[in-house]
């Protein structure tokens, strides 16, 4: 059964709304534009917690000037019906005023995880990722807040912002969910012509092609080649990174940047038999649009696993949304 979510603007409304709520709180935070990834989110908020709260909030301090901040969709009252339909309990929907009623002096650098890769082409990203989620989840005190694998980087981000700062917030981490035709959703996506969307497949292409190389026991320079061998082959499309992480500590293993950097994250998921669980990231613009995608690797174990296990993996991601 669902209802319609209480949705709340000001802080004062905000703090009201969640004196009401007794019992265990998940958090989503979302920028609007909604779709069936952040949907996924909210679902299995439902699974975690008794109530869930979803803010949406496009936060001007992880953009930087001549980024598409102003461009960014807005479309409240169509998210609205859209978390009704998945059951969300409260959405705060905060003017930048609301979250930032004084200017921001205060600053969260999180160190080397967010200076490479992403951080690299988007310097100041990750420090205001860091100072809205530290805020919002010191505003809503939630047990859990939710975050998609669609920005690894991010999550990783977050887990050492949170844990350095003893922020009491678990974090759990949702799969991403893709399009019939590969493409990770995003709310970017809309930005893409008929034809550019046609190009944008070649990432999740690339990465599982990089993951059937994996999976024959290519090493971390190699998938990075056999990923970027789709890209070039597609054509039109702009590569900013192929990198392979390491998936508990984001060192980065290989990459087209060349020199493997320290990520400086988690603890490292090295097994004893010399293994360790990878992950392949790729960012590129499609026109003029910047698209990110990400895929689980194993590293260092050949497995018998065939190109089926590898399409099966990926299908079940899928969200049955047409392209
Ligand atoms: P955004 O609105 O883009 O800031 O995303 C809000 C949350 O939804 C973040 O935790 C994202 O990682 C997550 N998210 C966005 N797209 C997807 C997707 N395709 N699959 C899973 N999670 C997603």
């Amino acid at each position: 059964m669902t209802h319609h979510p209480l949705l709340v603007h000001t802080r004062a409304q905000l703090a009201d709304a969640l004196a009401r709520l007794s019992s265990t709180k998940a958090l989503v935070m979302t920028m609007g534009a909604l779709h069936a990834g952040h949907l996924e989110l909210v679902r299995e908020a439902r699974r975690l917690a008794d109530h869930v709260i979803v803010t949406i909030f496009v936060n001007p301090t992880q953009f930087a000037p001549g980024e598409d901040y102003d461009a960014y969709p807005r479309t409240l009252d169509a998210d609205m019906d859209a978390l009704e339909s998945v059951g969300a309990d409260l959405v705060w929907a905060p003017a930048p005023q609301d979250v930032y009623p004084t200017p921001a002096t205060v600053s969260i650098d999180p160190g080397p995880i967010a200076r490479v890769l992403e951080g690299k082409t988007r310097p100041t990203h990750f420090s205001g990722v860091a100072l809205v989620c530290s805020k919002v989840a010191n505003l809503v005190r939630p047990d859990v807040a939710l975050y998609g694998q669609k920005d690894a980087q991010q999550l990783a981000v977050l887990r050492t912002v949170f844990a350095q700062l003893d922020i009491p917030v678990r974090i759990h981490a949702v799969p991403i969910v893709r399009a019939r035709d590969g493409v990770a959703l995003s709310s970017r996506n809309q930005y893409l012509s008929d034809d550019e969307r046609v190009r944008a497949r070649a990432l999740s292409r690339a990465l599982l092609r990089g993951v059937a190389a994996a999976e024959a026991g290519a090493d971390a320079a190699r998938i990075v080649e056999a990923c970027r061998a789709v890209i070039d082959e597609e054509g039109g499309i702009e590569l900013d990174y192929i990198a392979v992480v390491d998936a508990g500590s984001f060192e980065i293993l290989a990459g087209t940047d060349g020199v493997p950097v320290d990520g400086g994250g988690g603890a490292p998921t090295l097994l004893p038999d010399g293994s360790r669980d990878g992950r392949i990231l790729i960012a590129a613009r499609v026109g003029t649009t910047r698209l990110i995608d990400n895929m689980e690797a194993p590293l260092g174990a050949v497995s018998p696993t065939t190109g089926a296990g590898v399409a099966s993996r990926v299908a079940s991601q899928h969200t049955g949304e047409d392209a």
